[in-house]
C-alpha cells in the first residue's frame, strides 16, 4: 500500500509539473485529492488494514495530501503569473498609434463673422474697442441727439432698468452707437474706431427680428472729413468682405446722430443685380447704415464741429452672415441647435 502510495504521488506530480493552463489544474484536483479522487480512494481503504500498519500508511497518505496540496497551490500561483505576464504582452500599449480625436470645439458663425468684419476694418487703420451692454439714457439717446421725448426713440424698443429711483435712466444698450460717445470723451482726434457687441432691443421675435443680437458700429473723425472718406472707406469694405467687383449704392437714410446719413447697399452677390431670392428681386442688398457724424453729437463731447468732422456706420452681423451662408431665419444662430452650428 505504501508502494501504491509513492506510485499515486510520482504519478500525480509528474502530471501537475506537464501542466501549462489553471483551467486543468481542477481536474488534476478532482482526480486526486477529490471525494472520489485516488489518494482519497487509497485512505477510505485505509479501514481493511491492521492498526500498526493503518497508522504508518494513514500518517503517509497525509503526507502525500499536504504535499500534493502544497504543489498545487505553487503551481496554480506560477501559472497565473505566467498568464498575466502574457497577458500583459499581448494587450501592450502601443504608444506610436495616434491618439483617438478630441472633438474640437469651433467658433459660433456670427463670431467669426464679427471676427471677419472687425479684422477688415483693422487693415483699415481702424482699431476694435468694446463698451458696456448695461448703458445710460445719456449714452445711448441724449448723447447720440436723442432727447427724451424725441420721436427716434420709437425706433428702438428698449429694455428699462429698475434701478429703484423711479426715474427711468439705466436700460441694455439698444445699439453700439453709445460707445461713439465714450470714445470721444476719452480721446481727443484723429479718432478711428470700430465697436463689435450685443444689443437688445424689447421685440417680437421672427425670422429677421431677434430681441438680443450683434451691432458693429464704427467712428472716424478728423480734420477735413467728408462724405468722400465715408464711401471710400465704406466700398473698400464692401469690397473686400463681399468680393472685389461688388457695386455699392449710398441712399439717403435718417439716423439721428449723423447728417447727412446713407443706408449702404451692395449689388447682390447671388445674381449680380439680375435679381434673386436672396436679394427678394431688388438686385441691391442693403449692409449699413452710415452718416456724417452730427456737429451736435461732436458739440457733446467738446470737439469743435468746424475743425472735425467724421463719420459713423452701423451693421448687424446676423445680417451679413444670414446672406452670406443663405440662412433664411436669424433665431437659427441662437437657437443651440449642434446640427446647425456644425455646417460652420
Ligand atoms: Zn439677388
Amino acid at each position: 500500500m505504501q508502494d501504491q502510495l509513492t506510485g499515486i504521488e510520482a504519478q500525480a506530480v509528474a502530471e501537475l509539473r506537464a501542466m501549462t493552463d489553471v483551467r486543468s489544474l481542477e481536474e488534476w484536483r478532482v482526480a486526486y485529492l477529490g471525494r472520489s479522487g485516488r489518494l482519497t480512494q487509497v485512505l477510505r481503504g485505509l479501514g481493511s488494514l491492521p492498526i500498526e500498519e493503518r497508522r504508518t500508511v494513514g500518517a503517509q497518505a497525509n503526507e502525500v495530501k499536504r504535499r500534493l496540496e502544497a504543489l498545487l497551490e505553487e503551481k496554480e500561483a506560477a501559472l497565473r503569473q505566467t498568464e498575466l505576464a502574457r497577458e500583459l504582452e499581448q494587450g501592450r500599449i502601443d504608444v506610436t498609434l495616434p491618439g483617438r480625436p478630441v472633438p474640437l470645439g469651433r467658433l459660433h458663425p456670427i463670431t467669426q463673422v464679427v471676427r471677419e468684419i472687425c479684422g477688415t476694418f483693422q487693415q483699415l487703420g481702424f482699431q476694435v474697442v468694446e463698451g458696456p451692454e448695461v448703458e445710460l439714457d445719456y449714452y445711448n439717446f441724449e448723447a447720440l441727439n436723442i432727447p427724451p421725448e424725441h420721436p427716434a426713440r420709437e425706433m428702438w424698443d428698449t429694455f428699462w432698468i429698475d434701478t429703484g429711483e423711479g426715474e427711468r435712466n439705466v436700460l441694455l444698450r439698444t445699439h453700439t452707437s453709445p460707445m461713439q460717445i465714450r470714445v470721444m470723451e476719452q480721446t481727443r482726434p484723429p479718432v478711428r474706431v470700430v465697436v463689435p457687441g450685443r444689443c437688445y432691443r424689447y421685440e417680437a421675435t421672427d425670422a429677421t427680428h431677434e430681441s438680443i443680437f450683434y451691432q458693429i458700429e464704427g467712428l472716424a473723425v478728423d480734420r477735413a472729413m467728408t462724405m468722400a472718406d465715408l464711401k471710400g472707406v465704406l466700398a473698400e469694405f464692401a469690397r473686400r468682405m463681399f468680393g472685389q467687383n461688388r457695386r455699392v449704392r449710398f441712399r439717403c437714410d435718417y439716423f439721428p446722430f449723423v447728417e447727412p446719413g446713407v443706408e449702404v447697399s451692395i449689388d447682390c452677390f447671388g445674381c449680380n443685380g439680375m435679381g434673386c431670392n436672396i436679394c427678394r428681386d431688388a438686385g441691391w442688398i442693403e449692409i449699413m447704415g452710415a452718416g456724417m457724424v452730427h456737429p451736435k453729437v461732436l458739440e457733446r463731447v467738446n470737439y469743435d464741429p468746424v475743425e472735425y468732422t467724421g463719420f459713423a456706420f452701423g451693421m448687424g452681423p446676423e445680417r451679413v452672415a444670414m446672406l452670406r451662408y443663405g440662412i433664411d431665419d436669424i433665431r437659427l444662430f441662437y437657437a443651440n441647435d449642434i446640427r446647425f452650428l456644425r455646417q460652420f
